[in-house]
């Protein structure tokens, strides 16, 4: 298909929704009985649309790797979710999230899309508060907010640092009333391994029951992937250790276009990496940044007697320090997007102002503390303050916390039209696995907004327009030859793996994945580079396949197995990205080509030439993938540089 319809509706902004649905073609109850639909994940996006089509009358067969839903990696979530409620009477509305959004994202996300997702924003905040979710309140009982980067209202609703957490346990209490009735069909510990297609539609799939490794097959009218992003490319990021892109890399290699792979965020307040031992790093939340302030020393010797351990923070005196972030946008200040923060501080590091090992900066809570009192910071703050004290052994309210970027985010994923669906009819993705409406950037508390609206408000609308269609189709035979087909080609992956008996483990091998991707396709890119970063990459891809080890059995609990199946994915994942790094000769957002800057340092973006979704088409093993373009209409609202400053 080189064609791409994005099937957004025609007529003014405001009403395209609202006309889609009132148009849409829409399943009976009876027949949704006789129509299943498998979920592929159980985070926020993965149960929130397996209740939600579960209680609609669909039955739904829903798998996830943990041995819990709520041991998805949505429970990392720290600060918070957006919504355009306007509740502080600051001029917020849902043109203002919007706009917001697009710019955030440098322009290169769907006009509709982002349009949509914040008209719908509300309805999360309404559904997740009636499910019980102890969203923080202000004295009077009315709903809390806070802001967050890129934005200059308060619109961040959120449960301490534990929003995440929070939003999850309602998905999972309506999930699990689904499992109780029946509807749903839940699968821990079981890992889809395969998609199976039949007549050129997505009907199946393959997993594998991490448990015995025993094989299974599971076919659907339907399959809806919510697995979560890729950002374990890198091997180190602040994403759970289990998340991967394996799903979304399966459907790709089936079919399925890959939407901006290079477009990875990187968050500006990570726990700086303290050797080579780690395989995580851990995420502090944005949410700090409103009352924490960003510094390093103005002078390089203060610098580097900290450094030394000659000198401590508290020791540099107020004039002496440089709050860089206040200093060049003064208008947001240390609430510039994400990407800005990163790489102000990179820019810093790299001029020898950084602290620690001097990939670091400081987050000073001394100020708010002076101004607000310790139990106020405490009571906003106080369980990410203990956790960075457990990480670190240093206390945040004595002593600035070190703060270093790190990968944390992937904005893209399975390219999906307006109605969610991919390339492949019957196969649909939400979540942080489709290339989603972030554009080049997400700005913060925007995933969770995002998963929630696909999974509770715009698929169980848009799935309909598809099985409308299927209501003649009958449930299919797992014994057909597609199954085994499918089932076999994983059997023969595995065994090719499980007889390699090389000498290097799995995270070895990974580790040094991770190093070529953050050197030479993370924060900093450049053509040389990136070229450089394909011919490492397919070294690297030779070496797994010669010298991984995995020791015990294939059919068993065995998990280097499970990791050596994920990282085959990662290492060719990591390439598509560094082809689509190359053909993005611009910077925008969290992708930042050194050749594209502006005098002062910003991204240069070049909208004649780059206004597109790049659209990555699998062409076969060692075969070059092909890019075709979603162009990027801007009917709404005119593109402007991104100005943080004023
Ligand atoms: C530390 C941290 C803090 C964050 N804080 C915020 C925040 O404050 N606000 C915000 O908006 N965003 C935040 N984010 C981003 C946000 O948490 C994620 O983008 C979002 O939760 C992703 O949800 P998801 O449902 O798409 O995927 P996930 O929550 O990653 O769920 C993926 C699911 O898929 C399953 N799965 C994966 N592969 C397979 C497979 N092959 N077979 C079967 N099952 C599979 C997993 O078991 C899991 O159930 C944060 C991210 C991190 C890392």
């Amino acid at each position: 298909m080189s064609q791409l319809d994005a099937k957004i509706p025609q007529g003014p902004l405001e009403s395209k929704w609202s006309k889609y649905k009132a148009n849409q073609k829409l399943v009976n109850p009876a027949n949704k009985r006789r129509l299943d639909v498998i979920v592929v994940g159980t985070g926020l996006a993965g149960s929130s649309a397996a209740a939600s089509l579960a209680e609609m009358g669909f039955h739904v067969y829903n798998f996830c790797i943990q041995d819990s839903p709520r041991r998805a990696h949505s429970i990392a979530a720290q600060g918070g979710i957006n919504a355009a409620k306007n509740y502080q009477n600051d001029g917020d509305s849902v043109y203002r999230l919007f706009y917001d959004t697009i710019k955030g994202g440098d322009y290169r996300a769907r006009e509709a899309n982002v349009y949509r997702l914040a008209e719908v924003s509300n309805s999360i905040i309404d559904q997740c508060v009636a499910q019980g979710v102890p969203f923080a309140r202000e004295y009077g009982g009315t709903l809390a907010n806070r802001s967050f980067g890129g934005a200059q209202v308060s619109r961040t609703f959120y449960s301490r640092g534990i929003t995440g957490q929070q939003l999850l346990l309602g998905a999972y209490s309506a999930l699990s009333r689904q499992v109780g009735l029946g509807k749903v069909e839940l699968f821990t510990r079981h890992e889809m391994v395969e998609l199976v297609m039949i007549d050129g539609r997505a009907r199946g799939i393959i997993v594998r029951d991490l448990v015995s490794g025993k094989l299974k097959r599971f076919s659907a009218h339907a399959v809806v992937i919510a697995s979560g992003g890729y950002g374990n490319t890198f091997f180190l990021s602040s994403n759970a250790m289990e998340c991967n892109g394996s799903a979304a890399w399966q459907c790709y290699k089936k079919g399925a276009y890959f939407g901006n792979p290079c477009m990875a965020q990187i968050h500006p307040t990570c726990i700086p990496q303290h050797g080579d031992q780690q395989s995580k790093l851990t995420l502090m939340s944005e949410s700090l940044r409103n009352d924490g302030r960003i510094w390093v020393p103005k002078k390089i010797e203060d610098a580097e007697a900290i450094r030394a351990g000659k000198l401590r923070p508290t020791q540099i005196k107020e004039e002496d320090r440089d709050y860089y972030l206040e200093r060049r946008y003064p208008a947001f200040g240390n609430l510039v997007p994400r990407d800005v923060a990163s790489r102000a501080a990179k820019e810093r590091c790299d001029a020898g102002y950084g602290v620690g090992t001097g990939q670091a900066v400081y987050l000073d809570f001394a100020e708010p503390i002076q101004r607000l009192g310790k139990d106020v910071v405490t009571e906003r703050y106080g369980n990410l303050f203990q956790m960075y004290e457990k990480i670190t052994a240093d206390n945040p309210y004595e002593t600035p916390m070190m703060i270093f970027p790190a990968i944390h985010y992937t904005m893209g994923g399975l390219w999906v039209d307006y109605e969610l669906m991919t390339t492949i009819p019957g196969l649909f993705a939400i979540g942080e696995a489709n290339f989603s409406d972030h554009g080049a950037n997400r700005l913060g508390a925007s995933a969770l907004m995002q998963g929630l609206a696909d999974g509770y408000f715009i698929l169980p609308y848009t799935i309909q327009n598809y099985l409308s269609d299927q209501i003649q189709v009958p449930r299919f035979s797992t014994d057909l030859p597609e199954f085994a087909a499918a089932e076999k080609e994983v059997m023969d992956k595995i065994n090719k793996l499980m007889n390699i008996k090389g000498k290097q483990t799995v995270d070895e091998i990974h580790k040094k994945l991770g190093q070529i991707m953050w050197e030479y396709v993370g924060m900093g890119r450049d053509e040389a580079g990136l070229k450089k970063a394909i011919e490492l990459l397919a070294d690297i891809k030779k070496e797994f396949w010669t010298d991984v080890r995995i020791p015990g059995q294939a059919i068993d609990l065995n998990i280097e197995l499970e990791k050596a199946l994920r990282l085959a994915d990662f290492i060719e994942i990591g390439e598509l990205m560094a082809h689509d790094a190359l053909d993005r000769a611009e910077s925008c957002g969290g992708h930042f080509r050194l050749e594209h800057q502006t005098p002062e340092g910003e991204a240069l973006r070049h909208d004649d030439l780059f206004a597109y979704v790049s659209c990555w088409a699998y062409q076969g093993e060692n075969k070059a993938p092909v890019m075709y373009k979603e162009p990027l209409d801007y009917e709404f609202i005119e593109r402007t540089q991104r100005n943080y400053k004023s």
